[in-house]
């Protein structure tokens, strides 16, 4: 292993971290078990042993000795490249950590620990009214966090910056502005041009839960899938946690029907799962052995969920597997599948929403956090304001708020501010797949042949590699030579839905 942290400092430094390094372990480890195999029951007592690591953290990261500790190698010169991304990383950590007050830290972690669960029977029971005022604590606790942590412009701006470094609503807006009015044609078009609108009826046949789980680890050991370092349980909320750099395990979740639920699922998460797999390992028990964003480990997911997973030429090489053991793929053809896979129609699911829809229903959250962040709409009027947003935006309405606003788990988690890198994921991977086809070519064909070996160390070089060293935007610059940029997003989509391109 490359010895990549020298200094004496550094490396003091780096022995401290190892127990902050050790609460994020086993936080990571219990957030995990909350979502798999925690009885319901448990969850007062995890809420509060969350907290209370989350406390310790805090304690640890803020010692007054750490940071002078740290403080001292910010002024040391000669420091390398990895040394010096660490300090940043740290700094970072030692800022959010000290603007935030121990008690908000702690209310935080207790009230979503909660909520989770709460959220969970209230998505069940369609009941909002239930979810309500843990909704109102989580909101009102999320702008106190933002006037702590301070911003220029809006409240949501330092929200965004603890998912996506950097980020602004500005910056979020004009994105959304540009892509907007195109992804709206594309949409009409795909319409009325019928191939990838039409229901399909692949959606409606039910799957046997072995069979699914044949495929869906038969697919993901394609990928690259290695037992030693990996794990697939099931959530009702798909996720990846990486416990280490060799411990990474992601969820899918099996409702009985609509197959490619399941199955990208899968695959959308293992592409998370790789980028953390791919991490130098000399970032071993450092803060940089982590992703640079959130917005970049989501390119990674919608890199191969979409752009790999949802291609022609993986739909025709995963099919005679898939036809063998899914028994009612025996009528479709190889191109079935891969419509079936790319269906394009408004619905009220984020989650199963196509990659032409997929960003509209980033953007009414994006709205709706960032008026509620600013107290210009209250939580009671949310589910109403939901269903209108909707609305206009994909022409469908929610009957009931369980498809409406109760769908998601993130704000149950306290995760205002997230949604938006969902976005700059998508967007990223297009941008990324323009990259890729220039120093792989054969891209596809390689595809054809399930053979990954090459795309893979493109992203780890890339990517993967630098774990946390680079804030998001310096990465992109670095790795892609350009800033993010939408146009290659809708260039591949029009590419791949519109007849004439
Ligand atoms: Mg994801």
């Amino acid at each position: 292993m490359e010895k990549v942290f020298q200094n004496r400092l550094v490396l003091e430094i780096l022995e401290r971290y190892k127990v902050i390094w050790s609460i994020e372990h086993a936080m990571a480890l219990l957030g995990w078990d909350s979502e798999t195999y925690m009885p319901e029951d448990g969850v007062e007592e995890r809420s509060v042993a969350v907290s209370q690591l989350d406390l310790l953290k805090q304690k640890f990261l803020t010692d007054e000795n750490f940071m002078k500790l740290v403080d001292r190698a910010n002024e040391e010169k000669d420091l390398n490249e990895y040394e010096v991304g660490l300090l940043r990383v740290l700094n970072r950590m030692i800022r959010i950590y000290r603007l935030l007050p121990p008690r908000l830290v702690e209310e935080l972690a207790k009230v979503t620990e909660e909520a989770k669960v709460v959220w969970r029977n209230a998505k069940i029971n369609n009941n909002f009214q239930a979810f309500k005022p843990y909704l109102e604590k989580i909101f009102s606790l999320s702008r106190e966090c933002a006037e702590h942590l301070g911003y220029r412009e809006h409240p949501y701006d330092a929200l965004l910056d603890l998912y996506e470094e950097g980020l602004t609503s500005r910056e979020v807006g004009q994105i959304f502005d540009s892509i907007k009015g195109e992804l709206k044609t594309i949409l009409e078009r795909v319409q009325s041009e019928g191939v990838f609108s039409k229901k399909h009826p692949l959606e409606e046949m039910e799957y046997d839960m072995e069979a699914m789980k044949k495929v869906n680890l038969w697919v993901a050991e394609r990928l690259g899938y290695d037992r030693r370092r990996f794990r697939i349980d099931v959530s009702a909320h798909p996720f990846t946690v990486h416990m280490g750099l060799r411990d990474a395990r992601i969820t899918t979740r099996y409702e009985g029907k609509d197959f490619k639920s399941t199955l990208f699922s899968v695959i959308h998460e293992y592409g998370h799962a790789l980028y953390g797999l791919q991490h130098n390992e000399s970032f071993i028990f450092t803060p940089l052995a982590d992703g640079a964003s959130l917005g970049v480990h989501e390119s990674q997911s919608r890199f191969w969920e979409n752009i790999v997973g949802r291609s022609m030429q993986f739909s025709s090489a995963i099919y005679p597997f898939l036809r063998e053991n899914l028994n009612f793929l025996k009528n479709f053809s190889a191109e079935d599948l891969y419509v079936y896979f790319n269906v394009v129609r408004p619905t009220l699911i984020r989650v199963d929403a196509d990659e032409v829809t997929y960003n509209f229903h980033i953007l009414v959250r994006y709205n709706l956090e960032k008026v509620t962040v600013n107290g210009e709409v209250k939580v009671e009027d949310l589910p109403t304001l939901w269903n209108s947003m909707i609305e206009e935006a994909l022409g469908v309405r929610p009957k009931k708020d369980s498809e409406g606003i109760l769908q998601d788990i993130h704000w149950s988690l306290g995760s205002i501010g997230y949604f938006p890198t969902y976005t700059i994921g998508t967007i990223l991977s297009a941008q990324i797949r323009r990259h890729i086809l220039k120093d792989v070519p054969d891209f596809y064909e390689r595809i054809s042949k399930l053979d990954f070996g090459e795309v893979k160390a493109w992203l780890k070089n890339r990517i993967h590699y630098w774990g946390a060293m680079y804030p998001p935007k310096e990465l992109i610059k670095r790795m892609l030579g350009e800033e993010i940029s939408p146009a290659y997003f809708i260039e591949y989509l029009k590419e791949k839905y519109l007849s004439d391109r």
